[in-house]
């Protein structure tokens, strides 16, 4: 590289430099003191290719004006200093723009005037380079769009932006309705270019100020600013609905998709990323069930009535990050033996102050504003860690049985938690088990056949939970992989003396046995209850009898102490 002393060249030397420059070989410009070039290397020329006469332009002209002042900085440090300063800039040229590393130093000339001499390299390699891992680590790579750490960004920097402006913006949530089918009946090659397309189509209804991002399967969030009215985020929605509901036509196939969508505003229905997105998504669930191809914008007073809920909600969100949620274990016992076999893994909420609330309380809650997935996410990790160790005590296999809430059982993200908590836990996949309801199943038949085959891929077990109470027809019993039916406390109560129930024990024991499934009773507080449970067959018991739900401290002095409660009424078999 060539540089350049302050002192050199002296007053004779102009044309000997700039011959000089011509020998270096790099791009090399002599400016005046306002950056107009006065002699330019062959090599300049050639680098960036204009064929237009170099000299008497302003160097700036050449570059890029996002870079301007990039380049005004490095000028102003070579006038203010002895010291040669650096920019990156962006040269124009015919084709696309070419990164230059600049090296100016100023110099006094023949007439003592300041010049300055910026020697040029080409940098594009390694600026491609650069460039191309931070693209990489920021956005998706199947549709080039921002991703979730990415979206996470500049949902900070437009809530700083609007803290600063009292403007505010809106959070997007959209995901595209009939996706999964066309994913699962054409192929995964088929559904990456359905999603590109849909990606490219969504981007062109938004404004250059927006961001769009892919953040998981079919699920997008946009962010849009400036826009704060109902009327403003319906005009874009329309938009957005009409551009997926034209046909896709992707490697021969015609196509329809269509996509439900729910928006939230800052700062009105949420001051931080996590709120915004929670309600984002909220209402786009709202969308969805009240008829598809539609935008609902969450609102405070509609989605969640009590004045009390509204505070209880807010702690909620505090709760997570404060860490005060738990996880109780309530023993499974075989019916016969005693034995405890395995866990279920309660949720408590362990308020300051107002004690433990439970879960009848705040799931539906969680359901409701989105947490769930956070807390379920949590659970299933923390009740698979916690396992590990219950079975270190006892020495033994024991199994976890966790409750899985509907808007968990459609997050595209469920396949990947239950995959993480199974490998950090190290447990095998069929010591866990899930517990669904009957509801769950039916409302999306296809989505849940397509998740409950990759589970039993995984050999983890389905249990229907709260059987008996939700569905009439019993047919999915043969559709679906279902290893585990729980009778709900329900039928259990008024056992023995209620011949009714009675009747429906028997008979759901009885078509559990013939279909190969496995039984829980559940909330079995007394002796004669489990005596007519065992009599009938029923495998396993859950209850106060056999064991309240305790803290894992708890649990571990009873795996130390005593492996089944209370004595057997029966001798192990
Ligand atoms: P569930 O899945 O039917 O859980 C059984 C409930 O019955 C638990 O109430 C348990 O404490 C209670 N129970 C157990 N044995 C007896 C008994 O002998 N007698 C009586 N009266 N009750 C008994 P809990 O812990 O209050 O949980 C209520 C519901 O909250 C659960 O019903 C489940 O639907 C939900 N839930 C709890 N933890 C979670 C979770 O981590 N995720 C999700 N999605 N839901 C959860
Ligand atoms: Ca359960
Ligand atoms: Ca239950």
């Amino acid at each position: 590289m060539f540089s350049i002393h302050r002192d050199r060249p002296d007053t004779a030397l102009n044309s000997q430099f700039d011959s000089l420059m011509e020998a270096a070989g790099d791009a090399v410009f002599r400016l005046n003191a306002e950056t107009v070039i006065l002699h330019a290397s062959k090599r300049s020329g050639a680098l960036i290719g204009s064929g237009v006469a170099l000299i008497g332009q302003p160097l700036p002209a050449l570059i890029l004006s996002a870079d301007h002042s990039v380049l005004e900085g490095a000028v102003t440090r070579a006038l203010e200093t002895t010291e040669p300063s650096k920019a990156n800039v962006r040269f124009k040229t015919p084709n696309s723009a070419l990164w230059i590393e600049l090296q100016i130093s100023s110099y006094p000339n023949a007439r003592g005037e300041t010049e300055l001499l910026a020697v040029g390299r080409d940098i594009s390699g390694q600026q491609a380079t650069e460039e191309r891992l931070r693209h990489m680590a920021t956005h998706d790579a199947l549709t080039g769009l921002p991703n979730r750490s990415l979206l996470s960004d500049r949902i900070r920097m437009a809530i700083a932006q609007s803290r600063r402006t009292g403007l505010g913006f809106a959070v997007v949530a959209l995901d595209l309705d009939g996706f999964k089918k066309v994913n699962d009946a054409l192929g995964h090659p088929v559904g990456d270019s359905l999603l590109r397309v849909a990606a490219m189509r969504l981007s062109d209804t938004l404004r250059d100020i927006d961001t769009l991002a892919r953040v998981g399967g079919d699920e997008f969030v946009a962010v849009l600013a400036g826009a704060v009215s109902e009327g403003e985020i319906q005009a874009i929605a329309r938009r957005m609905i009409s551009a997926m509901q034209l046909p896709f036509d992707i490697q021969g196939h015609t196509l329809y998709v269509g996509t439900s969508i729910g928006a939230a505003i800052f700062p009105e229905h949420g001051d931080s990323e996590v709120k915004l997105l929670a309600h984002a998504d909220t209402a786009m669930y709202r969308a969805k069930e009240t008829g598809k191809a539609r935008c609902v914008v969450y609102s405070n007073e509609k989605f969640t009535q009590p004045e009390h809920d509204v505070s209880m909600e807010a702690a909620m969100f505090q709760a997570v990050r404060d860490g005060e949620f738990l996880l109780n274990y309530q023993p499974i016992v075989d019916a016969r033996s005693r034995q405890i076999m395995g866990f279920e893994a309660l949720m408590r909420w362990s308020r300051p102050g107002l004690g433990m609330v439970p879960p009848t309380q705040f799931i539906p809650m969680a359901e409701n504003n989105g947490l769930i997935n956070l807390l379920g996410a949590w659970v299933l990790k923390a009740a698979c860690m916690q396992i590990r160790q219950f079975q270190e005590v006892a020495g033994r296999p024991l199994y976890v049985s966790v409750n899985v809430s509907p808007r968990q059982f459609r997050n595209d993200q469920f396949l990947d938690i239950m995959d993480e908590a199974i490998t950090l836990s190290g447990l095998n996949g069929q010591q866990l088990l899930l517990e669904i309801t009957e509801g769950i199943l039916m409302s999306d038949p296809e989505h849940a056949e397509a998740l409950l085959t990759e589970m039993t891929a995984r050999n983890v077990r389905i249990a229907i939970d709260d059987f008996g109470t939700g569905y009439s027809s019993l047919a999915y019993l043969k559709r679906f992989p279902i290893a585990t039916l729980k009778i709900d406390r329900a039928f259990i109560k008024d056992l023995p003396a209620s011949v009714k129930d009675a009747a429906i024990c028997d008979v759901v024991l009885s078509l559990a046995s013939h279909l190969k499934l496995s039984t829980v009773a559940e909330g079995v507080e007394s002796e004669e209850q489990l005596q007519f449970l065992a009599k009938h067959g029923c495998g396993l018991i859950q209850g106060y009898l056999t064991g309240r739900p305790l803290l894992p401290e708890q649990v571990i002095e009873l795996l130390k102490t005593a492996q089944s409660l209370p004595a057997p009424v029966h001798a192990p078999q």
